[in-house]
């Protein structure tokens, strides 16, 4: 047992140089703090983040007075308290920036308590209803998915497409990474030979930022990069889209044409042909539900879909579960990306990631564009055994916090 005593709030900064929330959280463990990151291409219908320094004080004035003496392992009636507390859909009073620190530094807080590293607290917290047996199928089944080439509003060149992901699909996370690795060194090698040294400029989520226009010459020489290392057949592709970045008055702004949503649908039918495309994230936009819908009916009738293929909501769903169940109900995807900083307390993250589970969908743990090096999403995705994790390219501080987190972890897991 373990009171809450105090609670702080701090300005600090993100990977993209603007301010960003800290919470720390005393109890009698000692003090236990989260940052909370942020998204550049952002949903419309996420949580909402406020001005770090109104968050700050929000915690400190608002907040800390109302969770001061709660034992810090009641993780759900802290974060009911912070729900009932801002009182909007959107978290729009406190900012769910404030809500989420304090969510997750309290989440650090009861780990210490319980004696727990936080991955298994967090599958504790997540099992509490249906304290079923919790066996880990291998030692760490999260596939990396790193983001080694990027465009849209996540870099300054004019690919659309924002993020080309590589998944390496060997068996341990290490393994993995060390692939990523390679592959990403190699790219880079062919993007300085192809086209000089501005090519290999990063964009903000450490991968290379080439001046490309089109898709498929990004994808050939991603695909030049993976058979260059030596591991064709070992890898897949994931994109994010985001294409409500791109989406204006019923058409999508795409490679110079603006294409209806049958005419995007085809030309991702053509992609998934002809590269190995595990996943499309955010292929439409976030109110495009029938574009949505066609698509996912296609590819139900191609046979592809679940076997070799799903479909991701980042925009769509919001990791919230009215979207969600909207996007079940209407039949759209089959896989969610899950950011805690788009629902706003750590519950609510786990709730989520349990209907998507029930509903059989793959979930992402993600990272946002504007991060830090905390990486309580690691422990995230380990604690509820998520399929995937993206949090960049193997490159940059606050990238490579989350890998190295989970190197941690599998070592951890793989002790007799
Ligand atoms: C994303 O769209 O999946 C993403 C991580 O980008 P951002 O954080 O900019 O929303
Ligand atoms: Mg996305």
């Amino acid at each position: 047992m373990s009171k809450i005593k105090s609670i702080k709030g701090r300005v600090v900064l993100n990977s993209k140089g603007m301010w960003a929330v800290e919470a720390e959280v005393e109890s009698g463990q000692g003090i236990f703090s989260a940052q909370v990151p942020s998204g550049t291409s952002r949903g419309k219908y996420e949580a909402i983040e406020i001005e770090a320094k109104k968050a700050v004080e929000n915690i400190e004035k608002i907040i800390m007075p109302k969770l001061v003496g709660l034992e810090v392992t009641g993780q759900k009636k802290i974060d009911e308290i912070l729900i009932k507390l801002d009182g909007t859909e959107n978290k729009s009073k406190l900012g769910a920036n404030a809500i989420l620190a304090v969510s997750m530094a309290c989440c650090r807080a009861g780990a210490a308590v319980e004696n727990l590293p936080l991955y298994s607290y967090i599958s504790q917290i997540y099992m509490v209803e249906t304290p079923a047996s919790f066996t880990w199928v291998r030692p760490l089944q999260v596939f990396p998915c790193f983001n080694i080439l990027n465009g849209g509003l996540h870099a300054g060149n004019d690919l659309d497409i924002q993020e080309f992901m590589i998944v390496p699909q060997l068996e341990s996370f290490r393994e993995n990474l060390r692939i990523g690795v390679k592959i990403y060194q190699k790219l880079k090698e062919i993007l300085k030979t192809k086209f000089g040294s501005l090519a290999i400029n990063l964009g903000d989520e450490g991968g290379f930022a080439p001046p490309l226009t089109k898709t498929k010459e990004a994808l050939d020489l991603i695909m030049e990069a993976i058979k260059a290392a030596g591991y064709e057949g070992k890898i897949k592709i994931g994109l994010d889209v985001a294409a409500s970045e791109f989406f204006e008055e019923g058409k999508y702004n795409f490679e110079e044409e603006k294409k209806t949503g049958e005419e995007l649908l085809k030309f991702y039918q053509g992609l998934i042909k002809n590269y190995p495309i595990l996943f499309l994230e955010d292929p439409f936009s976030q109110d495009d539900w029938n574009a949505w819908q066609d698509f996912y009916n296609s590819l139900r009738s191609y046979g592809i879909i679940e076997k070799d293929f799903f479909v991701a909501g980042d925009d769509l769903t919001v990791t919230n579960l009215k979207r969600i169940r909207e996007a079940k109900r209407k039949e759209t995807c089959n896989g969610i990306i899950l950011k805690p900083n788009q629902t706003g307390t750590v519950t609510e993250t786990l709730q989520v990631a349990k209907l998507a589970k029930k509903f059989g969908w793959k979930i992402i743990v993600s990272h946002r564009s504007g991060d830090t090096c905390d990486n309580f999403i690691s422990d995230l995705a380990a604690g509820i055994k998520a399929d995937f994790i993206k949090a960049g390219a193997p490159a940059r501080g606050e990238r490579v916090a989350k890998y190295n987190r989970l190197l941690r972890i599998e070592g951890e897991l793989t002790l007799p």
